[in-house]
């Protein structure tokens, strides 16, 4: 649905133009993981990044054996931001792997609790990357905040070829668009996603998927920006309108 924005420059002018971001994520890792480097390649840019988190990814499968796994992931995020230079960390605790049985508004306010002067919000794509409802939900619930503050909203997303290769490769059922509903490439250093990555110990250790992904992606990163979800039944009906924010606010 991002067809309305095929205008890379146009899109490129909003990553640009973003001074701050808040980051919508469900899970701690979900902002080194997927968005890392991105993320450090705006901080590089001087743009201040808050992470909003809704769960402290008790529910992994990976880790398990951990009886302190909320405690011990929440040390991990909080290093794995200092590593890639962000602001702040605002930890929620949802129940990870519960998240779509909350209702989107609820989700939505705190999201516009912690929105602040952001410029835009960035999310995991459509459909949560790798098909997760709580990385679907977290998007759903950033969409509804950010058209009530008139702020786009930028989704990280892997490209066709990626997902199809690794989905043949380790048995994963990742999503990736195809170039026509890419709206921007990034050409990007991973330097510091990588030492993010490591602050993650517990989910990163032996993450064959994340290793693959990582070297099929290459340099490259991107992006899709998002039109606003539907706010009813009615207009579920209509056919989606593109965002209506106006314009970025002033540095
Ligand atoms: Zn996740």
């Amino acid at each position: 649905m991002s067809d309305a924005f095929a205008d890379p420059s146009m899109v490129a002018d909003t990553f640009r133009s973003i001074r701050e971001s808040l980051v919508v994520t469900a899970h701690p890792d979900d902002e080194s993981f997927g968005l890392g480097a991105i993320l450090s390649s705006l901080i590089d840019r001087g743009a201040r990044i808050r992470v909003l988190c809704f769960t402290k990814g008790e529910g992994s499968s990976l880790g398990a054996d951990v009886a302190e796994l909320p405690r011990i992931r929440e040390a991990e995020l909080s290093a794995a931001a200092a590593a890639l230079g962000i602001d702040e960390v605002i930890l929620l605790g949802y129940p990870d792997g519960g998240l779509s049985d909350i209702p989107v508004s609820e989700l939505a306010d705190r999201v516009l609790a912690a929105v602040g002067s952001a410029d835009a919000l960035f999310v995991f794509d459509e459909g949560g990357i790798t098909g997760h409802p709580d990385h679907c939900r977290a998007t759903e619930s950033a969409l509804v905040a950010a058209h009530h503050v008139g702020i786009p909203v930028l989704a990280w997303t892997i490209s066709e070829p990626v997902a199809t290769s690794i989905n043949a490769e380790l048995g994963t059922r990742m999503i990736g668009r195809p170039s026509n509903e890419i709206d921007l490439v990034l050409h990007v250093d991973r330097t510091r996603q990588r030492t993010a990555i490591a602050c993650h110990h517990t989910q990163s250790v032996g993450n064959q998927v994340l290793t693959r992904r990582l070297a099929l992606q290459g340099d490259q990163e991107s992006l899709r920006l998002l039109t606003r979800a539907p706010d009813s039944e009615d207009e579920a009906d209509s056919p989606r309108s593109p965002l209506g924010y106006t314009r970025l606010r002033e540095a």
